[in-house]
């Protein structure tokens, strides 16, 4: 497989460049009046299980502008978000590195968060997501983590106008040893149709992610591990949470659709493999020798099957690839200066 050279990009101006100083920002002035802990609010006493403490520690999670004990917070059911899905999320990774822990593409992933809240009216400020997600990592001394920027609407009546009413952020961190590069996906085209662009813009609303939610809970009803999008007129669009490529006869593209998100991880490998990039249809995808999954927590995923036509068990040329990607994230590769912001 032939590979772009990072250092060569770089010199071209290519690529993003991490930013790695961010001060600490004051706290938010929305205030914490609608998170609460269960001892202050009887009202609300179900709770969900608090998340396994990193590596036997208590978790740390940051909520506007301060860290807190993961287990202590709660949000109140009138979270104008619980009912609406009026809030916007990021997934990101951090990996250890041998300079120790460092997030990959952490820019890029904050800019998609500010357009999502930007629609949605939110005031949200890069700086301060990039010290609270850096703060929240070094908390939980976290080296592999996944980690969960989220934005919402709170409290404050139940309409639809969301001009002026309090929103929060907080970031949240597990431990991941996640991968899922060694498994090969069942996949299976979901009878839903994607959100259109025109309806929904594919940015991570939370919202839009019940379209997800149909397609994963159809196909694993019918036995299969993950759902893939088809639209109106047999374009390949993307699965639930992850882009789709394909290899055919040494090549490899990229499916384009303007109904998938734009994916980070998408982005990382076309750069990296020189994959083109354009709409594919069913038939072709069909017609390939490999195709593969990716995305932020999937990484680079073989498929096995859709629907029943298999692909090479091999998947020679996409592990190839999930070995690069592995390199790049982990700091070994020219690639990866560029692309991670030590903790
Ligand atoms: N599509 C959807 C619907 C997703 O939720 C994700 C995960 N964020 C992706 C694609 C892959 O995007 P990324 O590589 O930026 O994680």
């Amino acid at each position: 497989m032939q590979l772009n050279d990072g250092q060569a990009a770089e010199s071209r101006g290519e690529g993003a460049r991490s930013d790695q100083s961010t001060p600490p920002r004051p706290a938010r002035p929305t205030g914490t009046a609608d998170v609460r802990s269960p001892a202050r609010e009887p009202m609300v006493r179900e709770r969900a299980a608090s998340p396994p403490a990193a590596q036997g520690r208590e978790s740390r999670l940051w909520f506007d502008g301060e860290l807190h004990d993961a287990t202590k917070l709660q949000a109140t059911l009138g979270t104008h978000a619980l009912h609406y899905g009026s809030g916007v999320f990021e997934g990101i990774r951090a990996y250890a590195t041998r300079d120790g822990a460092a997030v990959f593409r952490l820019p890029e992933h904050l800019e998609r968060m500010r357009k999502g809240c930007e629609l949605l009216g939110m005031d949200f400020d890069v700086a301060e997501a990039t010290a609270a997600v850096l703060q929240t990592l070094r908390a939980n001394r976290l080296g592999d983590a996944y980690i969960r920027p989220l934005a919402w609407y709170g409290d404050g009546g139940l309409g639809l106008d969301v001009t002026g009413r309090s929103h929060h952020l907080m970031v949240a961190t597990s431990a991941t040893n996640l991968h899922l590069n060694g498994n090969r996906t069942r996949v299976s085209v979901s009878q839903w149709r994607r959100n259109p662009a025109s309806s929904l813009p594919p940015l991570k609303l939370c919202g839009g992610y019940v379209n997800s939610i149909l397609a994963k809970r159809e196909v694993r009803l019918r036995g299969y591990d993950e759902a893939m999008f088809v639209d109106d007129d047999g374009y390949a669009v993307e699965c639930t949470g992850a882009n789709l490529f394909l290899v055919r006869d040494g090549g490899i593209t990229a499916v384009e659709h303007r109904d998938a998100l734009p994916g980070i991880t998408r982005d990382t490998l076309v750069r990296i493999t020189g994959a083109d990039s354009r709409p594919v249809s069913m038939e072709e995808l069909l017609d390939a020798d490999e195709v593969f999954a990716c995305g932020t927590a999937a990484e680079v995923a073989p498929i096995a099957e859709i629907d029943g036509r298999r692909f090479d068990a091999n998947s020679p040329l996409t592990r190839e690839i999930a070995a690069v990607y592995a390199a790049t994230v982990r700091g070994e590769s020219s690639w990866s200066g560029r692309w991670l912001t030590k903790a």
